[in-house]
């Protein structure tokens, strides 16, 4: 339960004066639906003001209190503004233009009257004026901060009033007891919360406070992030000790590189214990995970337990189908898939193999996780491409349930540590540090799409020589329709060109069992051509494809490059990486590009991209819904999750726990940033 100190900030934002149900509704636009949510919502800069006798060219483009006394109105003729005239306590003239509502300036700014005015001062040829200033009587005024917060706002909201209801909000905020190791408090001279959020609203640069509030904010997430692996240790779950008699059937094309024969020893390790294990399995794309995930799911099978694989999109859940079946089903083991799709009769017979124990190996998308979906004897969950998965769904795996499966969950973004440990921060690391044999280094270019000719030539000769391409249609603006509209535009060119029966087409508007086919007859080599948006970025694996061409190159994430690569390379064969790009390219836009030109190295690539775009972008936390933070950007997490992570171990394992003093402070922290789940498994564990 919530401690009751805290409910005052999380009363709907209708319970603050003056904040009735259609300003709550414009408000629940910004997504600001609690007192808190008010809170949290920072400025993004501020207006500063100077009070002045007078105009002078030091003040240019500044916002400039003024006392001024109109001298003539000026009725503009067709769609001229109204101008007012206007002298100021120096004598000189500044013109006051007013686009609309003519009869407002007359009567706001009668002639001969002094009258304080504020805008931004700016020449027009050899006079001052300003646009739209507005006009202050003298008390308003006096209460006119010289330096005030500009917030993120909406259609139907001025600054003025969400500043105001912000205060109202800082009003109702309780004094909260100190969280913070004091030695850190001190040695940072950090503000105590409260004041440390008054500060902010008041002062968006008041770089201590942002940091305290930052840092509060990470420090909730590591403690969280401790508890749930704290939690989910308690628990006893199966330990798994396959006997090798699946493992020696399989009939490997090649043999373990050796960085998949020790991960997957690491991996026998943890389900050999009664301890459920948490194990993130990272490895640059094209490292091999998915055998790894094979032989851990076979270890399962061995031992008498069923296994679930869990893909991000039903294509890439289509192709584990596909190759686990190929692989598994001459040695008896019986596999399954269930995603959205399977319905009626399909999905019935599935829910009742794996209910009594028929079906060994399960493969899907979320739809494997439902509450409806009843295993009889669930022994290892293997989580594919993670970065599309929350934290909360983790848990719903590994922590509800009275013995909890072991979990794997496989990465290919190899993200830095400090991301490792706000984001899977209750696991252990596992590493694949090296490629298969054999593998070419894709040879990356950047070129100009004044020549998308020469890229459509070199196409076609790629294709005549027997090789096959993707060719990748950038999102457009978040909207899945233009982005679909793009890549049905470029394949009727390519068809045109190549031939209907040479090009596919998928993207995310289409139905899932046409994408499949699609799919399907790349994989099998019918297709020379797959025109395709960014739903083929993760996972999915056709050796034979060797020529990537990526159109719009510079709107992608680095990162999402760097995946979208991985999809060539495969093979033996050599290949190639075109990044297409648009005319024109900033300077940094031309420096990414170039990066991806010059290295392969996922590593290297993820923490630029870290640097440029922020963490919850690099894990796509966005579009799994759960927001990565809310205080603390990226410059933070770099600076402040090891030192988190320590603090609260401290208190974990030194400093008594949430019981202590300190520890219920923590608490009241974790529920400030709505980590309630970790506070919740900890007294249920
Ligand atoms: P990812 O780590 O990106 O999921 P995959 O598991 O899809 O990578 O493997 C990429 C390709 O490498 C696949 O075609 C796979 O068959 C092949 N592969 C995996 N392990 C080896 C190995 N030890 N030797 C050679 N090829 C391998
Ligand atoms: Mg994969």
């Amino acid at each position: 339960m919530r401690p009751d100190l805290l409910n005052p900030l999380f009363t709907e934002v209708e319970a603050l004066k003056g904040v009735g149900p259609q300003v709550a509704k414009t408000l629940h636009r910004l997504d600001l639906r609690r007192t808190v949510d008010l809170l949290f919502h920072l400025p993004s800069g501020v207006i500063e003001r100077i009070r002045a006798p007078a105009a002078s060219p030091a003040l240019l483009g500044r916002i400039v209190l003024l006392e001024v006394t109109p001298f003539q109105h000026r009725s503009g003729v067709g769609r001229a503004p109204f101008r007012v005239s206007a002298r100021d306590t120096d004598g000189n003239t500044i013109t006051l233009v007013y686009f609309n509502n003519p009869g407002w300036g007359k009567k706001s700014l009668p002639l001969d009257e002094r009258k304080l005015i504020a805008g931004k001062l700016e020449a027009w040829g050899e006079e001052w004026q300003m646009i739209h200033p507005e006009v202050l009587d003298a008390a308003r005024a006096a209460d006119l901060p010289l330096r005030e917060p500009v917030y993120p706002l909406t259609e139907g909201l001025t600054n003025r009033r969400l500043a105001e209801m912000v205060k109202a909000a800082l009003e109702r905020a309780p004094e909260l007891p100190e969280w913070i190791e004091p030695s850190l408090v001190s040695r940072e001279a950090w503000p105590e919360w409260r004041r440390a959020l008054a500060l902010i609203h008041s002062d968006p640069l008041a770089t201590d406070a942002r940091k305290r509030l930052a840092y509060d904010e990470i420090f909730a997430n590591q403690l969280a992030l401790l508890l749930l692996r704290q939690s989910s240790r308690r628990k006893r779950g199966v330990p798994l000790a396959g006997d090798g008699r699946l493992t020696d059937r399989l009939r490997l094309p090649y043999s373990l590189t050796g960085a998949q024969r020790r991960v997957s020893e690491e991996i026998r390790g943890d389900m050999a214990q009664a301890t459920p294990m948490l194990r993130l399995l990272q490895g640059d794309v094209g490292s091999g995970k998915t055998l790894v995930a094979l032989l851990a799911m076979l270890n399962a099978v061995e031992a008498g337990a069923q296994a679930a694989l869990l893909a991000p999109t039903e294509i890439l859940a289509r192709q584990h189908h596909a190759t686990l079946l190929r692989q598994l089903d001459p040695i008896g083991v019986r596999i399954a898939i269930l995603t959205g799709r399977e319905k009626g009769r399909a999905r019935d017979s599935v829910l009742m193999g794996l209910a009594s124990g028929e079906i060994d190996i399960l493969v899907g998308t979320h739809a494997i996780f439902q509450e409806k979906v009843a295993y009889r004897n669930l022994g290892l969950a293997v989580i594919d491409e993670q970065h599309r998965f929350g934290v909360s769904q983790r848990l719903l795996l590994s922590s509800k349930a009275e013995r909890p499966p072991h979990l794997l969950v496989m990465t290919a973004t190899p993200i830095p540590r400090t991301l490792t440990l706000t984001v899977y921060g209750e696991m252990d690391v596992s590493r694949i540090d090296e490629m298969p044999p054999g593998r070419q280094p894709i040879e990356t270019r950047v070129v100009s799409d004044e020549r998308l000719g020469e890229v459509i030539e070199g196409l076609g000769r790629h294709i005549a020589g027997g090789g096959q391409a993707y060719w990748v249609c950038p999102l457009v603006e978040e909207s899945e329709t233009s982005d679909a509209a793009a890549a049905e535009d470029r394949a009727t060119i390519l068809r045109l060109r190549f031939g209907a029966d040479k090009v596919g087409l998928v993207h995310g508007r289409m139905k899932g069992p046409d994408k499949d086919a699609v799919m399907a007859s790349f994989a099998a080599g019918e297709l020379a051509v797959l025109v395709a948006t960014t739903v083929i970025e993760v996972g999915v694996d056709v050796p034979n494809a060797t020529l990537m061409i990526v159109e719009g190159a510079e709107r992608f994430g680095l990162a999402q490059l760097h995946q979208l690569r991985g999809r060539v390379g495969r093979g033996e064969g050599k290949s190639v990486c075109l990044l297409v790009r648009g005319g024109q390219l900033s300077e940094t836009g031309r420096a990414r590009l170039a990066l991806m030109r010059e290295t392969s190295d996922g590593f290297r690539i993820a923490e630029e991209d870290l640097k440029l775009r922020g963490p919850g972008e690099i894990l796509g936390t966005r579009q799994s819904g759960e927001a990565a933070f809310r205080l603390a950007g990226p410059d933070d997490v770099q600076a402040f999750a090891e030192l988190a992570r320590s603090d609260a171990t401290l208190l974990l394992d030194r400093d008594g726990g949430l019981g202590s003093a300190r520890g219920q402070a923590a608490r009241v922290c974790l529920y400030l940033f709505e980590r309630d789940q970790a506070v919740d498994l900890l007294r249920s564990g």
